[in-house]
């Protein structure tokens, strides 16, 4: 029986309302976060890369129905104003955001945010909104499903060749390149990008793919009561970007969002970053931290899994849950009930 097995059985036996209540107990006040990138219903011809859909939209509804059962769902801007007020986390807190800003997230998303009563926070990436620009992992998707070529080989540099023909398909083709490239230097990955398009036969008119959100639909999205935060402005990998362009990206992001929307904009949601060692991972946190708080936010999520405790509460270092569409519901559920015990 695999681990995920025990704990299903288990919520079975220990309702997730006591879960919850003997948590609070034993390890006092919390706060839940998910991470979304995309709602959607996969399209037959779907071009870009899948791993983005976190939930199609009768998931999302699920997980809806089960986190308003359980949570009162609040933004970073109503955490901010509870914990100004009372110096403490609310009891019963859950924040859903939305990472890089697709146009589904309006489109899709927020209509059925809306159908619940509930807000989110969406962290937008600043210089690809009212843009059309492609992010550089649906670059790769696109280039590797819409490529006429079957059995072509990618080089990347600082590692094995890749062989596309070898693998069952070709979102899976696309995974395996786009995890390999996250660890090169920013400039190597955007070279090899526009190396293999030419080798694959493809031509990138990104103008051709509005795939995110105009500031209109922003805007809109703040009117009705979701919080915007930052996602840097170009998305680049960020534990392989240089300390100025770091900065450039971080607070770029907030001046731009607030230029555009009038908005004031408090929470930034860190970016992807690439494998980091053991030593190197406090020291990248380290220096991103300091360029948060230099740019004047109030909140960052940081690139770790769980939840965020009352005791040792750091707000440049929330943890979040990902939820991905593969999850059933049932694993939905274990990963709020029990984070910590799955590691991925
Ligand atoms: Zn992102």
């Amino acid at each position: 029986m695999t681990k995920r097995h025990l704990l299903g059985h288990l919520l079975g036996i220990v309702p997730f309302g006591t879960v919850r209540a003997m948590r609070l107990l034993h390890r006092g006040r919390h706060l839940t976060i998910l991470t979304y990138h995309r709602v959607m219903d996969r399209p037959d011809y779907f071009p870009f890369d899948e791993d983005l859909i976190s939930a199609s939209t009768r998931q999302f509804r699920s997980h809806l129905d089960f986190v308003t059962k359980h949570f009162d769902v609040i933004n970073f801007r109503m955490l901010d104003e509870y914990m100004e007020k009372n110096g403490t986390l609310p009891p019963r807190a859950l924040i859903i955001t939305f990472d890089d800003g697709y146009r589904d997230n309006h489109e899709v998303a927020w209509p059925i945010l809306k159908e619940y009563g509930v807000t989110a926070t969406m962290f937008v990436t600043a210089g690809f909104i009212g843009r059309r620009r492609m992010f550089w992992w649906d670059r790769i998707a696109y280039i590797v499903k819409t490529s006429p070529k079957r059995d072509a080989r990618a080089d990347i540099p600082g590692a094995a060749p890749v062989d596309l023909g070898a693998f069952p398909d070709r979102q899976s083709a696309a995974r395996h390149l786009i995890r390999t490239v996250k660890n090169l230097p920013d400039g190597e990955k955007e070279d090899f990008i526009g190396r293999f398009a030419g080798i694959m036969g493809v031509s990138l008119n990104e103008d051709e793919h509005t795939l995110t959100m105009s500031w209109d639909q922003v805007r809109e999205l703040i009117a009705g009561g979701i919080e915007i935060g930052g996602h840097s402005v170009n998305h680049p990998i960020f534990s392989n970007t240089g300390e100025e362009r770091l900065r450039d990206e971080v607070s770029g992001a907030k001046r731009i969002i607030e230029e555009q929307t009038g908005a004031a904009v408090i929470t930034f949601g860190s970016p992807g970053r690439g494998i980091l060692t053991a030593e190197e991972k406090p020291i990248f946190e380290r220096k991103l931290r300091s360029v948060i708080a230099e740019s004047g936010y109030k909140f960052c999520t940081m690139y770790r899994w769980g939840l965020g405790y009352e005791k040792g509460f750091e707000p440049y270092g929330v943890p979040r849950i990902s939820i991905e569409s593969h999850d059933t519901d049932r694993l939905f559920k274990i990963k709020l009930a029990y984070p910590e015990l799955l590691t991925y």
